[in-house]
């Protein structure tokens, strides 16, 4: 699997780019910010974009998806229970960040979906808690957790739609039922693994 990790916009968001090395089709995970920087990357990769896959709808993930989106012609993926934050971003007016609505999205996921590119095949997990509609993905040995769980953190739940117990619920039934060396690439933050965080994760202890 290709993989590269870009830091994008002033949240520094974690936007990933995932191809497959058969045939050189891939997929763009959360693309927050700094089109242009994500549209170079996949250039130099020579990746073919099938798919833009949202974590969640928070604009610090999706403010270059309408730019990314017009270039790449990919589809876009998003959680059923996420899907209107693309159109109405209470976040945005609230940080001051304009936020170019992009069209709605080409497809509705819900927990079980497959998305498969190429060779490369991923599961869709809900994760509610961080926002409604949060998921995470799970394949190739790693899962991409976007804000429900980070390197020693888990994400907040003080936004509109977020829900603690709802966000601990998931990371317990969903994400520390995967094996310790399973890959974890969140949101924001370094890289860690799902062991790591089942033995230093201040909020998974008991
Ligand atoms: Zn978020
Ligand atoms: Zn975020």
């Amino acid at each position: 699997m290709i993989l590269k990790k870009l830091v994008v916009g002033p949240f520094a968001s974690n936007c990933y780019i995932i191809g497959s090395e058969s045939n050189k089709e891939g997929m763009i995970i959360d693309p927050g910010a700094e089109a242009e920087v994500i549209l170079g990357n996949v250039k130099d990769l020579g990746l073919d974009i099938k798919s833009i896959l949202l974590t969640h709808g928070h604009i610090d993930h999706i403010g270059a998806l309408k730019e990314v989106k017009e270039a790449t012609g990919a589809e876009v993926a998003i959680h059923t229970d996420e899907a209107k934050s693309l159109q109405e971003q209470p976040l945005s007016t609230l940080l001051g960040i304009s936020y170019p609505t992009p069209l709605p999205p080409d497809r509705l996921l819900k927990d079980g979906d497959s998305i498969d590119i190429s060779d490369l095949h991923f599961l869709v997990l809900h994760t509610p808690g961080h926002g409604p509609g949060g998921i995470c993905l799970l394949g190739q040995g790693a899962v991409f957790s976007g804000d429900t769980l980070f390197n020693y953190g888990i994400g907040r739940t003080d936004l509109p739609g977020g829900n603690y117990s709802q966000l601990m619920n998931s990371i317990h039934t969903k994400l520390m039922v995967l094996p310790d060396n399973t890959a974890v690439y969140p949101g924001h933050g370094p890289d860690t693994t799902i062991g790591t965080e089942r033995r230093g994760n201040p909020f998974l202890q008991t």
